[in-house]
């Protein structure tokens, strides 16, 4: 059986009622898997900062480069107003791990009269540049009518073309869970393409041939995954109003922030979305909600999007069986009804929807 490191970085508020939350999954995780866990209790965040000085310890990034395989992130509190020294860890992890892909899953638990349809695709956003290389200066203008502020917009082939190989990595995957459950089976795997080249033909230019290039390679196209391009402003409109036809989709990183706190809007609460932040070789599971000061202490978190992340995290650890073991016992919990959180309309506890979740394995 093999052992698997996993750092725990429970950050602030409801994040350190969540965390546990995905460890006691992990170690309720069925035998037959031949998998166990390891664990190691990291400190990030904004009380860390107030208490030592570092929102991110050294001790916490160079745990997680020596010691884990992969990690789970909870959440972490912004200060209100800009504080001297303080800056997100989330984000100086993405980029000292070099995690250069945000991998959002947006799922819909049961129809509605809006979408009648299952919606079930996937964002893969790039984490490492575009607009968020952060070089930014103001300046007066010439001719004396105030400020001019400018930022950077950086693409490059690169990192271009690693995101679209996880996209069509990820689009391959997908198929063969579908194929493999016989769950929507004949849904078409589709990686689309989303970017603005009609107007930004260089930056976004080089972003949608590179991500085309790269998912034309013969492994993808054998798989028959089809590519799609779409203009962002257009994607945002179909993706409100027919969610289900898509399946993977490869944004650079400012659209695919945009477009991934959107979709998680069409699946009902923030505490079902997880995501993962992932690099070659590791892997981050995030849930995508905050620390939630106006919840937090009173057990009442909804530990979905944790459970959620869990399972995608393992994905990228190789371990998809386990995964797939989660989502499953999640959407169980979610579809059956009984046992919600006060987000979702009913009443129960975190501890109490990690227990039934577990208890379906
Ligand atoms: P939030 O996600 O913390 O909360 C928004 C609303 O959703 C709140 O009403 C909250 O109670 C509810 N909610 C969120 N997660 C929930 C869950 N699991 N179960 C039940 N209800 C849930 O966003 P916010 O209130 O805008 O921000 C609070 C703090 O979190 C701020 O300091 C913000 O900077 C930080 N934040 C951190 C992250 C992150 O760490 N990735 C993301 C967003 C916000
Ligand atoms: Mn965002």
């Amino acid at each position: 059986s093999r052992t698997l490191r996993i750092g725990l970085i429970p950050g602030d508020g409801i994040g350190k009622e969540v965390i546990p939350a995905g460890r006691r999954l992990l170690e309720a995780l069925p035998p037959s898997l031949g998998l166990k866990f390891s664990f190691v209790d990291l400190e990030a965040g904004f009380e860390c900062f107030k208490s030592t000085g570092v929102a991110l310890p050294d001790k916490t990034v160079e745990t997680l480069k020596k010691e884990c395989d992969g990690a789970l992130f909870g959440a972490v509190s912004s200060p209100s107003t800009p504080t001297k020294g303080y800056s997100s860890p989330i984000v100086a992890l993405r980029k000292k791990l070099d995690l250069y892909a945000n991998v959002r899953p947006v799922k819909s638990v049961a129809p509605t009269p809006a979408f009648p349809d299952p919606i079930d695709l996937v964002i893969v956003r790039e984490n490492t540049e575009d607009l968020y290389v952060k070089e930014e200066k103001t300046y007066d203008a010439a001719d004396g009518s105030g400020k001019i502020a400018e930022a950077i917009k950086r693409i490059s082939q690169r990192a271009s073309s690693r995101i679209a190989t996880m996209a069509g990595e990820i689009a391959v995957r997908r198929q063969r869970v579908r194929q493999s459950t016989g769950d929507a089976a004949n849904k078409q795997a589709l990686v689309t393409i989303t970017h603005k080249s009609n107007v930004l033909s260089q930056t976004d230019g080089l972003f949608r041939s590179t991500a085309r290039e790269a998912l034309e390679a013969p492994r993808f196209q054998n798989s028959g995954i089809k590519i799609e391009e779409q203009i962002v402003d257009s994607m945002v409109y179909k993706l409100f109003r027919q969610p289900a036809d898509y399946d993977v989709i490869v944004a650079p990183n400012l659209y695919g922030d945009i477009l991934s706190d959107g979709a998680a809007a069409l699946v009902g609460s923030l505490g079902l979305v997880p995501s993962a932040n992932v690099g070659d070789g590791f892997a981050i599971g995030e849930p995508c909600h905050g620390s939630a000061p106006d919840i937090q202490g009173k057990g009442i978190a909804n530990p979905i999007a944790t459970l959620r992340s869990v399972a995608v995290m393992l994905e990228f650890l190789e371990q998809e069986e386990a995964a797939a073991i989660i989502y499953k016992a999640v959407d169980a919990n979610l579809s059956e009804g009984r046992l919600l959180s006060p987000d979702m309309g009913g009443t129960a506890g975190t501890e109490e929807i990690v227990e039934d979740v577990i208890r379906r394995f």
